[in-house]
C-alpha cells in the first residue's frame, strides 16, 4: 500500500477528488479533521494549548476559541514566536494521530487497496518550510487547475469575498512551487467527468 499526500490549492479539488477515490474504495485521511480532532475538549492538545496561551482562548462551552487564537497569534505579524509556539504543540500530535490512522490501514487484512491518501492542504508549504516531505508519505499528488477557476470555485462554494479567497491564495505555495514536488498531477481544470475518468485511469490496474 502507497501512502499518498494529496494536496493542491484553496478550491483545487482536493475533497472532491478524495471522494470520488472513496466511491473506488480508496480510503482517505483528512489531516484537517485530525488538526480539529487534537485539540477537542477534554483533549491532552487543548490542555497544553490553554496552559501556553491562557484560558482566554476557551469559549465559554470550554471549546477551544479560534477567532481568539487566531487574533493572539496574528497581533504582532513580526513575531514568529506565538505561532511556533502553537506549531510546537500541535504537530507532533497531528503526526502521531495520522500515524496511528495510516497504521490501522496497514494492519486491517480487508484493506487490500494499492492507495491510501492523506489530504494535507499545506503538504508543500510544509516542505518549502522544513526542507523535506512527512517520512510516512510515499508519494505526492497534486490537484492542479489555474487560479482563475479556483477562485471561481472556492467563491461559489464559500461565503468568503473575492478579497479574502485571493488573500488565502496569495499566501499558499504557488502553483509553480506546488507542481514541482508532485509524483502525479492531477489535472481538475475540466467538468467532473473528465476528474472521474482520470480516477478511473489511476486506478487502472
Ligand atoms: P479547500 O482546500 O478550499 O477546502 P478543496 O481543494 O477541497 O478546497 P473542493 O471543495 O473539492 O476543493 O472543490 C471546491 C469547489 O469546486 C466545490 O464546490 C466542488 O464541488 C467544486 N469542484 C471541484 N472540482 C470540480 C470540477 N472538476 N468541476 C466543477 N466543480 C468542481
Amino acid at each position: 500500500m502507497q501512502v499518498i499526500g494529496l494536496t493542491g490549492g484553496i478550491g483545487s479539488g482536493k475533497s472532491t477528488f478524495c471522494n470520488l477515490m472513496q466511491q473506488h474504495g480508496i480510503a482517505f485521511i483528512d489531516s484537517d479533521q485530525i488538526a480539529r480532532q487534537v485539540v477537542e475538549p477534554g483533549s491532552p492538545g487543548l490542555k497544553s494549548v490553554v496552559e501556553t496561551f491562557s484560558n482566554e482562548i476557551l469559549n465559554a462551552d470550554g471549546t477551544l476559541n479560534r477567532p481568539r487564537l487566531r487574533e493572539i497569534i496574528f497581533a504582532e505579524p513580526k513575531d514568529p514566536q506565538p505561532r511556533e509556539k502553537l506549531e510546537a504543540i500541535l504537530h507532533p500530535l497531528i503526526r502521531e494521530e495520522t500515524l496511528r490512522q495510516i497504521d490501522s490501514y496497514r494492519q486491517n487484512p480487508e484493506y487490500t487497496q494499492p492507495y491510501l491518501l492523506v489530504a494535507i492542504p499545506l503538504l508543500v508549504e510544509g516542505i518549502l518550510k522544513t526542507g523535506r516531505k512527512p517520512d510516512y508519505i510515499d508519494q505526492i499528488w497534486v490537484l492542479d487547475c489555474s487560479q482563475k477557476t479556483q477562485i471561481q470555485r472556492a467563491c461559489s462554494r464559500d461565503q468568503s469575498s473575492l478579497s479574502q479567497i485571493k488573500n488565502i491564495l496569495g499566501n499558499q505555495a504557488s502553483r509553480q512551487q506546488r507542481l514541482q514536488h508532485a509524483d502525479k498531477v492531477i489535472d481538475n481544470e475540466k467538468g467532473l467527468e473528465e476528474l472521474e475518468r482520470q480516477v478511473e485511469l489511476l486506478l487502472r490496474p
